[in-house]
């Protein structure tokens, strides 16, 4: 089979999608299954559907495009602050967009209205992660422009925290999302149906048993597909963590010593070199590369440790084990290791084929 691949288990990101699903309905909370790590695939989309998301999420528009292209059933959402220039765009393709700028929020009020039809706004509100949002402080007058222009309907506000900064949702930012819900209601009327709280990184605070209060939806990428809290990246019991594997094809497999010679100066990618002497080692070759993967994402299994990695080569220690020529080993894949497998056009993704399941 061509390698480097990604092996693709729908039947197991189905099944976590399913369960955060259930978790979190009992909490009042629905879910929006984010498919920008998977350039929007629509098998996995497709996945995630049958899971129980109530609409899809992407940061970019291509994919949200490729998407459309491909039919899938799913109102989707532009997560990502649209770009000024692609506004006529957003308005064709997304239902709704998540937004901080009032340039841009008019832009896309333009739009709309030249094409006949209601676009759907999220307001972002900055708690503390300094990634994208409105001031607090701010967020009333955005409202009230926001409301002042046609053709767009304002559905709700967000916050993502965990991002850029760590910063851990809790008690109190999440109770300061409600308040501001409240407040924008108590002035303006209207009820915003939508307070979206979050990203996987909330996982442990919706469902420890604390208020939920007016949180309503959660974005859920990395734990759908990879079943892991991007907080500690611990496994999140009863998911799956392989649902994605990486796997690449040994192109040389050589006992060599472990500690270079000669001069030594910055390598390739302008690092200084390892110079730990393991003795002599099976040293093998695989033919996948940092152009392919974040060498630091990949977990390999027993008795295989990465060593390195250059564009077009990834290094690892076999131990005393002989692994031939053309033989494969498969690796789990942490966020950003997926994100540029997944984006390399030189990974092949192969979805397994869904088993014969009687529809829950
Ligand atoms: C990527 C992203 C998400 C999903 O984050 P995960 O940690 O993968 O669940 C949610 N919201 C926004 C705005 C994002 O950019």
């Amino acid at each position: 089979m061509t390698a480097p691949r990604l092996e693709i288990d729908l039947d197991k990101i189905h099944h976590n999608a399913r369960r955060l699903v259930e978790l979190l309905g009992r909490r009042g909370i629905s879910v929006t299954g984010v498919t920008k790590a998977t350039l929007g695939s629509p098998e996995i989309a497709g996945a995630m559907l049958r899971g129980g998301v109530s609409s899809l999420g992407d940061s970019r528009l291509e994919n949200i495009e490729a998407m459309r292209r491909a039919r899938v059933p799913s109102r989707m959402a532009l997560i990502r602050t649209p770009m000024l220039s692609q506004a006529t765009r957003v308005v064709a393709h997304a239902d709704v967009s998540f937004n901080t700028e009032l340039a841009v929020i008019g832009a896309l009020s333009s739009a709309a209205r030249e094409a006949g039809q209601t676009h759907g706004i999220v307001l972002m509100v900055e708690l503390g992660d300094l990634r994208e949002g409105i001031m607090p402080g701010d967020l009333e007058s955005t409202v009230r422009e926001t409301l002042r222009l046609p053709n767009l309907e304002l559905e709700g506000i967000g916050t993502n925290l965990a991002c850029r900064s760590g910063v851990t949702p809790d008690a109190r930012n999440m109770a300061e999302l409600s308040a501001l819900a409240d407040s924008i209601d108590a002035t303006f009327g209207t009820v915003l149906s939508v307070v979206s709280g979050g990203n996987s990184g909330n996982l442990q605070w919706a469902l420890g048993g604390a208020e939920t209060g007016r949180i309503n939806d959660l974005r859920l990428g990395e734990s759908i597909l990879l079943g892991r809290d991007p907080l500690d990246r611990e496994p999140i019991e009863g998911l799956y963590t392989d649902a994605i594997l990486l796997v690449a094809e040994v192109i040389e497999s050589k006992r060599k010593p472990s500690h270079p010679w000669g001069e030594l100066a910055q390598t390739a990618f302008g690092e200084m070199p390892v110079t730990e002497d393991r003795g002599t080692i099976t040293q093998v070759l695989l033919a996948v590369g940092r152009q392919d993967i974040d060498p630091c994402g990949l977990h390999s299994p027993e008795g295989i440790e990465i060593l390195g990695a250059s564009s077009d080569h990834l290094i690892v220690d076999c131990g005393e084990e002989r692994i031939p020529v053309g033989a494969e080993i498969t690796f789990e894949l942490n966020y950003s290791a997926l994100v540029r497998a997944m984006t390399s056009p030189f990974v092949a993704k192969v979805a397994k084929v869904q088993k014969n399941r009687i529809p829950a």
